[in-house]
């Protein structure tokens, strides 16, 4: 069980009634939330970073089926979640953005930022003694603004920030057909978090979340009925990177 399984299972237990995701009568795996037939939890790939990630989650998003920071958690060792809060600060969560280890970024599209504060959108470069922690703020785009306009305890950190159509000259697209976004350049928290892995560095990082993000979203849509626009060679592809990686 990682951090986001141990969210959800808190989160549950807060509930005094059934939480109603799209599609509860299926039965779901308690772990990948994806239907027990096609439960993806045996093909997992793991991966060793030196980032961690740290997810503020908005009220339900753990709940959600759909949610993919989960997918980031699945692969990176050191990745902490939290609920968000507006009025109770969560101590356990300013220990970590306060620990000495880590160096705290939000990830956060820098044209919602003020002008004054530091945006990185380039290569994250850390001090030589600290390790990046990329704070992602998980919910609908609403909620995230929300998130960030209203957590003090992150208005002084500095921005990560990625311009999907400034990268490489041409434009990223989301592979998230899930949940529909205000615009196809809207990603999901598991791409973004792949896009930040590669400023840091990380590539093969960043492919691996990337297929394995591919992996979750066919087989969401396969267990939902809805007309599949996902990768249908996503497993294989997933798996031939793990092969190679392997063989080096
Ligand atoms: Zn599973």
């Amino acid at each position: 069980m990682h951090a986001v399984h141990r969210l959800f299972k808190y989160r549950k237990s807060l509930s005094t009634t059934v939480y109603k995701a799209r599609g509860q009568r299926v039965k779901r795996c308690e772990l990948c939330r994806l239907s027990l037939s096609h439960c993806i939890c045996h093909l997992t790939p793991k991966a060793v970073s030196n980032a961690g990630f740290l997810l503020l989650m908005y009220d339900t998003e753990v709940m959600k089926p759909s949610n993919t920071g989960r997918l980031i958690a699945d692969l990176i060792p050191d990745t902490f979640a939290f609920l968000w809060s507006r009025t109770v600060p969560n101590l356990a969560l300013l220990d970590v953005i306060k620990d000495k280890q880590w160096q705290p970024f939000v990830v956060f599209p820098e044209q919602y930022v003020d002008s004054e504060r530091q945006v990185v959108t380039e290569k994250v470069i850390c001090h030589p003694d600290k390790r990046p922690l990329f704070i992602m703020l998980d919910g609908s785009w609403r909620e995230a603004r929300k998130m960030f306009r209203k957590s003090p305890y992150l208005s002084q950190l500095p921005v990560v920030s990625f311009t999907p159509e400034k990268r490489q000259g041409e434009q990223i697209s989301s592979r998230y057909q899930i949940r529909s976004a205000a615009n196809d350049t809207q990603l999901a928290t598991a791409e973004v978090a792949a896009r930040i892995l590669d400023m840091a560095g990380e590539a093969d990082n960043a492919q691996l979340l990337d297929l394995w993000f591919d992996v979750f979203s066919y087989q969401y849509q396969k267990s939902v009925c809805q007309t599949n626009k996902g990768d249908p060679q996503a497993i294989e592809n997933l798996q031939s990177f793990v092969r190679q990686r392997s063989s080096f």
